[in-house]
């Protein structure tokens, strides 16, 4: 018996490194006409490299100090920022203390206790707001980081600030290429969501081709973007890796995890999973679903 085209065309995609989870997810793929893109572990690489590790003067914190407090916070979070903090603590091979009390919230950062010291590591934007003023040490030295197109992460000590760490991530290589097939497939140009700053977000939208960018979101900002374009009657995709880009995954008309370094609660949530590190597979399946549609009509 020959195979019905949607499933053959399941089957095709998983040649091609894409899990597609269901028939109906298959043929969503090629409805889509407005795509939006998650920025950290999708649109870049999502290894990201500490670059800079500046405490604040006057906390009478050195850099390794103020690096192993703040990894020893991220150490429990799965975020590619927490990731690449903790990477570089090892990196110079210093000692983590334990941390207690891990909390997480999803585009803003984590809290842990931590040699009985509360340290908060986060968005300078989100948690610079009860502790200091716009010209504040810790928010010029974040601004200066994120005009070099770094993201700036605040590291917090019982309620007050205590440096910045700069973290730098890469372009996907094929992320350009996936952007203009993307343009193309469904006449209309992709938008970026990200909860990142709007500095760095511009920076690499830019390296992407991509105009439309949405930054500092959270993660039912991120959900408030597609429902609005839903309202207006689109189809949107939504790409994605992080915790934070679950709730958009699910109300997307199609959500696509990417697999390798994706959150257990985004492949869960997503219709389809990338599951070979490859952007460029995305509009490869939206083609697949075209060809398998007409073949079902
Ligand atoms: P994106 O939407 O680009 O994937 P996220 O929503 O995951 O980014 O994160 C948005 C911002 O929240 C980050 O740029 C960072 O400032 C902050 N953040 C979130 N989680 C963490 C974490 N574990 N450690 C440090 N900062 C974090
Ligand atoms: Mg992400």
């Amino acid at each position: 018996a020959t195979m019905p085209p949607l499933l053959s065309a399941i089957a095709n995609a998983g040649r091609h490194g894409v899990l597609v989870k269901s028939a109906v997810a298959m043929e969503r793929l090629g409805q889509v006409d407005a795509v939006a893109l998650d920025k950290t572990g999708t649109l870049t690489e999502g290894t990201p490299r500490v670059t800079d590790v500046r405490p604040l003067p006057g906390r009478d914190l050195d850099e390794d100090e103020l690096l192993s407090l703040a990894a020893a916070a991220e150490h429990p979070s799965e975020h590619p920022l927490a990731r690449a903090v903790v990477a570089a603590a090892h990196e110079r091979h210093l000692e983590l203390p334990s941390a207690q009390d891990f909390a997480s919230a999803p585009g803003v950062g984590v809290r842990a206790l931590v040699d009985g010291r509360t340290v908060e590591v986060g968005a300078p934007a989100r948690l610079l707001d009860d502790t200091d003023g716009d010209a504040s040490p810790a928010a010029t030295l974040a601004g200066e980081l994120e005009l070099s197109g770094r993201t700036a992460v605040l590291v917090v000590v019982d309620g007050a600030s205590a440096g910045v760490l700069g973290i730098a991530d890469r372009l996907r290589p094929d992320a350009a290429a996936t952007v203009a097939a993307l343009t193309t497939l469904t006449a209309a140009a992709p938008i970026l969501l990200t909860g990142d700053n709007p500095r760095a977000a511009a920076h690499l939208a830019a390296e992407a081709g991509i105009e439309d960018v949405r930054a500092g979101l959270l993660p039912q900002d991120k959900t408030g973007a597609v429902k609005e374009l839903e309202g207006a009657g689109r189809k949107v995709m939504v790409v994605g890796d992080g915790v934070n880009d679950a709730p958009a995954l699910a109300a997307a008309h199609i959500g696509v995890a990417m697999g390798r370094a994706g959150s257990d609660l985004a492949l869960e949530t997503a219709d389809a999973v990338i599951v070979r590190d490859e952007l460029a597979a995305v509009p490869t399946t939206v083609a697949l679903s075209r060809r398998a549609r007409k073949l079902v009509v």
